[in-house]
This record gives structure tokens, sequence and C-alpha cells, in this order.
């Protein structure tokens, strides 16, 4: 199995310290976590993922054209990133190196165009200008990963 995301949930995680939308939201939220820091591969989606799952059939905003052109923007700040390896259909593990990569590039603003807009700015920039402390993604204890992340220019 893996964890669907859309790629701005890719962001969205690294920022995650258990508040969202409901309980329910939330809840799946830290499933999907724990699978990822198990070692649960991701891939990348077009559309509504995972993360979206508990909210779908509730009219909420997951189908709409804003949303979507959130994902294609983190999808372009981390095609860039990763040299394109970060692209739709990517299958990849989270492992806690490229999680602080990650996690890196998104304190300085490198890979943030998606949240232009976002209701949960001022949250998430929070947590970044605290060193994520309080998050709940630890990435995957993985020895060697098997695909590194470039660093931003
Ligand atoms: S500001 Fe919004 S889009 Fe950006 S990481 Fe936070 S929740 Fe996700």
């Amino acid at each position: 199995m893996t964890v669907r995301l859309r790629a701005h949930h890719l962001l969205c995680l690294l920022t995650y310290v258990g508040r969202g939308y409901s309980p329910a939201f939330v809840a799946g939220y830290d499933r999907i976590v724990a699978r990822l820091d198990a070692g649960e591969g991701a891939v990348l989606v077009a559309g509504p993922d995972d993360i979206c799952a508990p909210m779908l059939g509730a009219g909420h905003h997951c189908h709409e054209p804003r949303i979507a052109a959130r994902d294609a923007a983190a999808l372009a700040a981390l095609a860039g990133l990763s040299g394109g390896a970060l692209s739709l259909g990517a299958t990849f593990p989270l492992s806690r190196d490229e999680v602080a990569r990650l996690r890196a590039a998104f304190a300085t603003g490198a890979i943030r165009a998606a949240c232009a807009g976002c209701q949960w700015t001022g949250l998430c920039d929070q947590v970044a200008a605290r060193g994520f402390s309080g998050t709940r993604l630890a990435g995957a204890d993985l020895v060697t990963p098997p695909r590194a992340l470039g660093t931003p220019d």
C-alpha cells in the first residue's frame, strides 16, 4: 500500500500539529502520519487524496479549482527542489532526512507558493518559526534513504 498525497498536502504534513477541520479529519491525518513514519511509501496524485478522504461528500473544498491550483504550485516547487523527482505518480518514502530537507526549504519559503491565501498560513508560519516543534510527522527511520531530495538554491 502507498499513501496517496495531493502535492500541497506534502507541505501541510510538514507543519501538521494535530489541528484540522474536524475530529474525523484529525484522526485520519494521524493515521496517515503513522503510516508514513512506519516507512510506507507515498505517491503524489492529482485531486483528492487519503488526507481528504474524511471530508469527501461533506461539500468541502477538495474538488475546487483553487485547491487544484494550490497543488500545481506545490508540485512546481517540489519538482524544482528535487530535480524533477517529485512529480505526479512518483512514489517515495518520507525518510527523516527528507522530512528535514523539506522543512528546511519550507522555512525559507522556497516551496511555499502554494500557501498563498490558505487560511492556515498564520499557524504554519508559527510552526516553522519555532523550528517545527510539536509537529507529528517524524519521517521514517530509514538507514539508507532510497532517494535524497536536493537542496534549494
Ligand atoms: S499554509 Fe496551508 S497550504 Fe501551506 S502548509 Fe499550511 S496548511 Fe498547507
